[in-house]
């Protein structure tokens, strides 16, 4: 394999694998020096990119797991060393050209910062699920409210009873929509239509665990008056509603 390295400020080489090994230990070059293999995405400090090779490429020289990187475009995980960088976001090879495309353009990049959704993106987010649920729970109450119907003329009690499992049901229905959709694709579909997803602190997704956990966070935020949500308000910039600290989620624009 073909190295190139940097030399007082000229692309030296190419040298292979083992004389770049030696000129590190012999001090010729430094271990921050710039090198540069074919299929490395740019250049790397020697230090990281040496023991990296493509078909070992998650594994460092020391056999630690090198740092990945989202990819800004396609959102996959990446091998730092495959990605390049923009800004604060990385790219991975394959996205490349659409995302120089895009740039050229003038058209708006994932530039890596999280933009955080405002309150009242989040709200309609929350009215349209509250929606898409209400419905289902009527369907849910039509059906149930039927079989209590026949059931009672057997034994009135029985009411009592098809009214607890509706509320189970309600609840088991809400909280499998939110963890398998967040968990999923990141957003329930209200957050969808509102271009709004879920993430946690540095942009990563959302474990179904900690979707699930999300959702029983809501009920708490709901059981305090809503002050759970209110001071989504006034946390700035990121607009963390209690739910989002106690599970250490944001809510980002996509
Ligand atoms: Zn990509």
């Amino acid at each position: 394999m073909n190295w190139y390295y940097v030399e007082q400020g000229q692309q030296a080489g190419p040298v292979s694998e083992e004389q770049l090994g030696e000129m590190l230990r012999g001090g010729k070059i430094q271990p921050d020096t710039l090198v540069w293999r074919e299929g490395l995405a740019e250049w790397t400090p020697c230090r990281s990119a040496l023991g990296g090779t493509p078909s070992d490429s998650t594994t460092g020289a020391t056999g630690e797991p090198t740092a990945e990187a989202v990819c800004a475009e396609c959102g996959k995980m990446f091998p730092v060393e495959e990605t390049i960088r923009y800004g604060n976001a990385r790219v991975c090879a394959a996205c490349k050209p659409v995302f120089l495309q895009k740039l050229q353009e003038g058209a708006p990049v994932n530039t890596g910062e999280l933009r955080y959704a405002r309150i009242l993106t989040r709200f309609s987010a929350v009215v349209l699920d509250g929606l898409i649920l209400m419905v289902v729970n009527m369907a849910l109450g039509f059906l149930l409210g039927y079989i209590s119907a026949i059931a009672a003329r057997h034994n009135p009690s029985a009411i009592v009873s098809v009214q607890f499992v509706l509320l189970a049901l309600e609840v088991a229905v809400a909280a499998s929509y939110e963890t398998l959709m967040v968990g999923k694709y990141g957003a329930t579909l209200g957050k969808m239509a509102c271009k709004i997803k879920v993430v946690i602190a540095d942009g990563g997704r959302v474990s179904y665990l900690r979707s699930c956990g999300r959702y029983f966070g809501k009920m708490l935020s709901s059981l305090t008056c809503l002050i759970g949500y209110i001071i989504a308000i006034f946390d700035n910039p990121q607009k963390r509603a209690l739910h989002d600290h106690l599970c250490n989620t944001r809510v980002i624009y996509r």
